[in-house]
């Protein structure tokens, strides 16, 4: 058996131990030497057979080609970061000016670029902030404006975010208190106005969005909540700046501003397509008391997240912006020659009209025509655990690869993964 020290002294598990860490070369040293012992293979293999089981980066993380119709699916990551805001986030990695002003050497407001941002792009907020994700937000509002008091929301408005986690318990967690109005269905503003008083912190606007209430449904407009003498704070979700043709049913920050809400929270790895963040837009005394509350420094965000927010905000348009307005004409074009290759080789796989979503909590009950590969169900394991993995979904006992979510790019990627699934 070679030694450890031996096998690491080969100059090409050197260098990856130089750039990914001693600890994980070793670890697929012994685990190599271990496939030795086991008879699978020879002695003088061990350092190729460590180096075939090194992971490219010194992370477990793997990057993965979202192929299951969901376009913001939060068990893998949400929104893909654009080109532009990757390359920011790469940027500011080492030693940057995030919280100094490097024409006076003196310090200064902490990712005052990236608010800038989100300001310019949203003229009808007063100010702006930033914070961990839009649970985080919503946190620091509720213990900012109505800790020990009252928060006035809707029964029809108390959502389950997702893997248990609520927004009511969320709220309460903070020390404010639900003062529920109305029913699942219908809630007026006659409603809402029996119960502001002198306890109301703020009445809350929860945006419905990953389910839908049809029927007999009625809600009050933010407008007529705004003048009923209390703040009115809306969670719109999925972090939308503008008006969006494509989704008319899911809120934007700036007609809710428009409208009359005194603040808007959201997240930004939804349909803003940034980095994972919560945003706060509104009137500047709202926001500032939220900014300067004791527990904002708890869900402040680092300079890697600003960095990439603001690129998402100044820069070219998102993939999931891409995604959203691919043209299903072109999907089906792509399925179809990717298909083609695969049953080249032999492979059970042709193309199909699918339809995909946009999930993460946004525009619940919108489909979007899309178009899928369609491949033996038993593939589905192998793809996923393969390099890189591919992610689809089973329906019908055919497992479908969707491509709306994938860059035009990835078809070579995803051709090859499935040569090497069906091997
Ligand atoms: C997604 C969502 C949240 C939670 O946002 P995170 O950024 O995941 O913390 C809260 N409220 C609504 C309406 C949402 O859609």
């Amino acid at each position: 058996m070679p030694r450890t020290d031996a096998v690491l002294a080969d100059p090409r598990l050197a260098a990856t131990a130089e750039r990914l860490g001693r600890a994980v070369v070793k670890d697929a040293i012994a685990a190599a030497q271990q496939r030795v012992r086991q008879g699978e293979i020879e002695p003088e293999d061990v350092a190729g057979a460590a180096l075939a089981a090194l992971p490219p980066h010194a992370t477990h993380l793997r990057p993965v080609i979202n192929m299951t119709g969901v376009l913001l699916h939060t068990n893998l990551g949400r929104a893909p970061l654009s080109p532009a805001a990757v390359e920011a986030a790469a940027a500011v990695a080492g030693p940057a000016d995030v919280e100094f002003d490097l024409a006076t050497g003196a310090r200064a407001r902490r990712g005052r670029t990236a608010l800038a941002a989100l300001a310019d792009a949203v003229p009808a907020a007063d100010d702006v902030h930033v914070v961990n994700n839009n649970a985080a937000a919503l946190v620091l509002v509720a213990t900012a404006l109505a800790a020990g008091r009252e928060i006035v929301v809707s029964r029809g408005e108390l959502v389950e975010i997702g893997d248990g986690f609520r927004i009511p318990d969320l709220l309460v967690s903070t020390g404010a208190r639900l003062r529920e109005v109305g029913t699942t269905n219908r809630t007026t503003l006659a409603d809402y106005r029996a119960a502001v008083g002198p306890e109301t912190g703020f009445v809350l606007k929860v945006h419905p969005s990953n389910f839908r209430i049809e029927g007999f449904t009625g809600s009050a407009a933010v407008g007529d909540l705004a003048r009923l003498g209390v703040p009115v704070v809306s969670d719109i979700g999925s972090g939308l700046l503008e008006r969006e043709p494509l989704l008319p049913d899911e809120p934007d920050a700036a007609s809710t501003l428009m409208a009359g809400a005194h603040l808007v929270t959201a997240s930004a790895d939804k349909l803003l397509g940034g980095p994972q963040a919560g945003l706060l837009l509104g009137r500047h005394d709202l926001v500032e008391r939220c900014r300067r509350h004791p527990l904002a420094r708890a869900l402040r965000v680092g300079k890697v997240t600003l960095a990439a927010l603001e690129a998402t905000l100044r820069g070219p348009a998102p993939p999931v912006h891409q995604a959203l307005h691919a043209d299903p004409r072109e999907l089906l074009d792509r399925a179809e020659a990717l298909a083609g290759v695969l049953a080249g080789s032999g492979i059970d796989a042709r193309a199909v009209p699918a339809e995909a979503t946009v999930g993460g909590g946004a525009a619940p009950g919108v489909s979007l025509p899309s178009a899928a590969v369609s491949l033996p169900e038993r593939l589905a394991a192998p793809l996923r655990t393969g390099d890189p993995p591919v992610v689809g979904r089973v329906e019908g006992g055919r497992l479908l690869l969707d491509l709306r979510a994938v860059h035009a790019g990835q078809d070579g990627d995803v051709a090859r993964a499935v040569l090497a699934a069906s091997r």
